[in-house]
Parts: structure tokens; sequence; C-alpha cells
């Protein structure tokens, strides 16, 4: 497994499984204009069956931390996994 992380890439990221992406974290943009970090390990906390599924298929799932609603778009994405559960 390669260790440096690529360049992010929207597209190939929301193409990639979650268990590929377990070590990344994600910031997302509600439409409400609030940014999130998603620690992607965060996912597979609550359910293991979810590491075979795409990022594009979890995205809906994620909520914005303000509002409550679904989160707009993944603006970035970043190697390092946030600290805090
Ligand atoms: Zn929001």
């Amino acid at each position: 497994m390669p260790s440096a992380v690529a360049p992010f890439d929207r597209a190939i990221a929301l193409a990639c499984t979650v268990q590929t992406l377990r070590g990344r974290s994600l910031y997302v943009r509600c439409r409400c204009l609030t940014s999130t970090v998603w620690p992607v390990r965060l996912l597979l906390k609550r359910d293991s069956s979810v590491q075979t599924r795409t990022l594009a298929d979890m995205i809906v799932f994620l909520r914005c931390s303000t509002c409550g609603g679904a989160v707009a778009d993944v603006v970035e994405m970043v190697g390092g996994v946030v600290s805090g559960s």
C-alpha cells in the first residue's frame, strides 16, 4: 500500500470505497455554508458493512452539525485522521 497522499481529486475520492479512505478525513460543506471535518473511520465505527461502499454511497448519510441537513459537497480531503471521537 502506498503511503503517500495523492492530491485530492473529488471524482476519484467519490469512487473510492470507505475502506480505501479510512485513514483520510473529509472536509464537507453544507448548503448553510457550515464546513465540517469528517474522519472517514467514523463511518466504519457506525457500521462495519460500509467498508465496501463507495464514498459516493455514503455522503448522503453525512449530516451537517449546524442545521442537520444533508451535506452539499466534499470540498477537500486530507490524509491525516483528525483526533477525537
Ligand atoms: Zn448546514
